[in-house]
């Protein structure tokens, strides 16, 4: 059973957005709320995340809360999504759950 985690929202930085924007732009789909280039640019754009922890360096990082909705459909029984930390390669699980398994 899949649980649900903290998170936290947040704008969107200029990089992201750039981001946001090319990939639209590679897959073809238009823009949320008929934005063009340089609206999207000029508005705050608020996105929710999900802070994961990595097990092994402590590293934090923020993915998508979105992404991660779209993990847990993709695998059902899974409780929990777990990803590989961009620094060491070491596990990286949600925040709620490290600090759960670390408070034992
Ligand atoms: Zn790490």
């Amino acid at each position: 059973m899949a649980r649900t985690f903290n998170t936290i929202k947040r704008s969107l930085t200029r990089e992201e957005k750039k981001q946001v924007v090319n990939s639209h732009k590679k897959y073809g789909i238009p823009l949320p709320d008929n934005h063009t280039y340089q609206s999207f640019m000029n508005t705050d754009i608020q996105d929710e995340f999900i802070i994961m922890k990595c097990c092994n360096c402590k590293n934090e990082e923020e993915v998508q809360a979105d992404f991660i909705k779209a993990y847990l459909e993709h695998y059902p029984d899974q409780e929990y999504p777990e990803g590989i930390c961009d620094k060491c390669k070491g596990r990286t699980i949600p925040l709620d759950i490290y600090n759960e398994e670390n408070n034992k």
